[in-house]
């Protein structure tokens, strides 16, 4: 971190900046006495120190970061890839890809198990499905709820497929105990509080990019489950608002190499809430992998026509069979391609 202080600032309160900087939080400082202005360098961890208190001291003219505000999320600290290995022993980030896919919404028992059986025929690795729904209207279909948990977990039985569903409170982190994976949607990205206690238990959380959020932003959330012990996060990029409406929302896919360079965490697509069409999901899938991510998630519903929630934007059973199929021989190219080049 650089602070640049003000012109003429008077040399007492510099040292005292100087030193409350160096005892609280453990930082070298080195000074550099311009003709004009004195600049303050840091030197060691600056993860915990507030820009805004720097900034509110009288002396300081500016402040700049030079490392990152994340830590534990962060590259730098943890040069190799994280692989996320579930009891089951599913893999994520392992350099394989992985396929969460299934209806936004679980509807019926019958429903679940057999697109559950259908995406798993076809190669997905989990079964993903909304139980608690977060819906722009109040007067939209809300999800099962707890039914819909218990049918999740009976669509599990019939096909081992280990299970990816929403949270939303707080309070249902218990109710949420048996699931496999937890997934903290776009809007709850910045939920603190849930983000905080989700770092208290030992579970993968899937981790949306918010619908408005920097990819800075986006890791800081990440670092909020880390910090309180949890590591095992794999980030979902699921598109972002622009001023685009051709779209649901605008695939940054440029998201997933930018994130493969600042941290180690794995990093899969979600093409179907990115586009929010189902004809565009193949060739999205298909350059998510080109762009070097972990994995997928995939919308597929039995009858998108009759869907209780974004059937637009859900493939058919047998459109995913087409889409998983090129996806991995893409993947397969793709590792080819790579292998090549070292
Ligand atoms: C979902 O996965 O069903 C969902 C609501 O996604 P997002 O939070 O990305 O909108
Ligand atoms: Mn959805």
């Amino acid at each position: 971190m650089i602070i640049v202080l003000k012109p003429n600032a008077e040399k007492e309160k510099i040292l005292l900046l100087k030193n409350a900087l160096e005892e609280n939080y453990k930082v070298t400082v080195n000074t550099w006495v311009g003709v004009e202005s004195t600049v303050l360098g840091l030197i060691g961890d600056t993860t915990h120190i507030d820009e805004d208190w720097v900034y509110a001291q009288d002396v300081v003219e500016n402040v700049k970061r030079v490392q990152e505000p994340y830590k534990k999320a962060n590259r730098k600290f943890h040069p190799d890839n994280t692989v996320i290995e579930l009891p089951t022993g599913q893999k994520i980030g392992d350099g394989s890809l992985c396929i969460m896919a299934g209806p936004c919404s679980v509807e019926t028992e019958e429903q679940i198990n057999y697109v559950a059986q259908r995406v798993k025929e076809a190669g997905a690795t989990f079964l993903r499905g909304g139980a608690f729904k977060p819906r722009t209207s109040p007067y939209s279909f809300q999800g099962l709820k707890s039914e819909g948990l218990d049918l999740l977990k009976g669509a599990r039985k019939v096909t081992g497929l280990p299970i990816v569903t929403e949270i939303m409170r707080v309070s249902h982190i218990d109710m949420f105990e048996s699931v496999d994976i937890i997934q903290v949607g776009a809007r709850n990205m910045q939920n603190f509080e849930l983000l905080k206690e989700l770092g208290k238990i030992d579970k993968p959380i899937l981790l949306k990019r918010g619908l408005s959020s920097t990819i800075e932003e986006w890791l800081m959330s990440a670092e909020y489950i880390m910090a309180g012990g949890n590591n095992k996060v794999i980030l979902c990029e699921r598109g972002i608002r622009t001023y685009e409406t051709a779209t649901r929302n605008t695939l940054d896919l440029s998201a997933v190499p930018v994130i493969k360079k600042k941290s180690h965490l794995p990093v899969i697509v979600d093409p179907s809430h990115a586009t929010g069409k189902s004809s565009l999901v193949e060739q999205m899938s298909l350059a998510a992998v080109a762009a070097g991510a972990d994995g997928l998630m995939i919308e597929v519903h039995n009858d998108p026509k009759h869907a209780l929630s974004d059937g637009a934007q859900s493939l058919t059973p047998e459109q995913f069979d087409i889409v998983a199929k090129k996806v991995f021989a893409l993947k397969k190219a793709y590792d080819e391609i790579m292998r090549n080049e070292e």
